[in-house]
């Protein structure tokens, strides 16, 4: 059973266009309507045939719509709302896929009439790449969707927005908007944000040549380097629409950083290796619960020494 039959997408980088092709792998028969704010994107999507129709506004790519997805950076939600609003059939259901819930909830709510029908998601799986060719139908497959209604959502329209994502392959989870901030703050967003650091720090090291820091990154480094290479927009948002879960976490990283320093400056060993036992553990669990893979390395080739850059 189809839990929506007209499914319409806004904005169609990475994640709209995985959902585009994951609808259209695993709902055949969905009509598929899809609207970017980019004339390159649109016309990409329609090289690709990831829609049936491509509209050339938001409001018409809406308008007999029974599932609205907004899949833009965070703080385009308000203007899509905006753009749409006047256009939503009345029993429409809208969502999104942004990675920061409470504040692009308000966005919602304050431009649609009937919050009822505002069901905000956050599909927690994701890639460094951008754009409507890095998208795939299988990045939901095995991975959470937490849906975040408010406490006035009609408990039906959450019921098919969790089959919709179901039937990506995904596993739905329901929570509410500030605890799902708080979560990604420390899942997410704190490891971007060190990550982003790390790689730019390295760059500053005067002792370091920039081509040391590319031929010795199997060290540890490199995999800082792909998450640094994310979104700017994207992150850029996420860190402003989350501001207080992230500046929170960061002030506990900063105090066990600053312990961690302490316990280094004092010859302090045990406490270094209870440390380590402890996060040890964590990655056994992350491994346990499928949410990677244990193989050595990701069974990644390393480069070969003339691919490394120069300074
Ligand atoms: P993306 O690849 O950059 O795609 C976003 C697309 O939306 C772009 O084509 C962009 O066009 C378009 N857009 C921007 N403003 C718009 C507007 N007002 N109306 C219509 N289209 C607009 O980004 P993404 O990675 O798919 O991320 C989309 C959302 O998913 C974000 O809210 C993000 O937080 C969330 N998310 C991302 C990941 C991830 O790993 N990337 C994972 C889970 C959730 P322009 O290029 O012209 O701006």
């Amino acid at each position: 059973m189809l839990p929506f039959s007209r499914v319409a997408i806004i904005g169609f980088g990475l994640i709209g266009s995985s959902v585009a092709r994951a609808v259209r792998r695993a709902m055949p028969r969905v009509n598929l309507t899809g609207y970017d704010a980019d004339a390159d994107v649109r016309e990409r999507g329609d090289t690709l045939g990831l829609f049936d129709d491509i509209a050339d506004s938001a409001g018409a790519a809406v308008t007999d719509a029974d599932l609205v997805i907004l899949a833009v950076p965070v703080r385009a939600s308000e203007a899509v709302a905006r753009d749409i609003a006047a256009d939503l059939p009345a029993d429409c259901v809208v969502s999104d896929v942004g990675s920061v819930k409470a504040k692009v909830a308000e966005a919602l709510a304050a431009h649609i009439d009937n919050s009822a029908r505002i069901i905000p998601a956050h599909p927690v799986a994701g890639t460094e790449n951008s754009g409507p060719d890095a998208g795939f139908a299988d990045l939901f497959a095995g991975r959470w969707c937490i849906l975040t209604p408010g406490a006035d959502a009609d408990p039906v329209a959450v019921e098919r927005l969790s089959e919709f994502w179901r039937q990506l392959g995904s596993d739905v989870e329901i929570m509410d908007a500030a605890h799902h901030d708080i979560v990604l703050a420390v899942t997410s967003h704190l490891p971007h944000l060190i990550a982003y650091t790390i790689v730019g720090t390295a760059s500053d090291v005067e002792e370091v040549t920039k081509s040391e820091v590319i031929k010795y990154s199997a060290g540890g480094f490199r995999d800082f380097t792909r998450i640094a290479a994310s979104d700017p927009t994207m992150w850029r948002d996420v860190f402003l629409a989350n501001r207080d879960a992230v500046l929170d976490v960061l002030q506990r990283f900063t105090e066990d950083l600053t312990a961690l320093q302490r316990a280094i400056r004092w010859d302090d060993g045990d406490t270094l290796f209870k440390h380590f036992e402890v996060t040890r553990e964590t990655r056994r669990r992350i491994i346990d619960a499928g949410q990677d893979t244990a193989a050595p390395d990701f069974g990644r080739v390393p480069p070969k020494e003339s691919e490394v850059g120069e300074d």
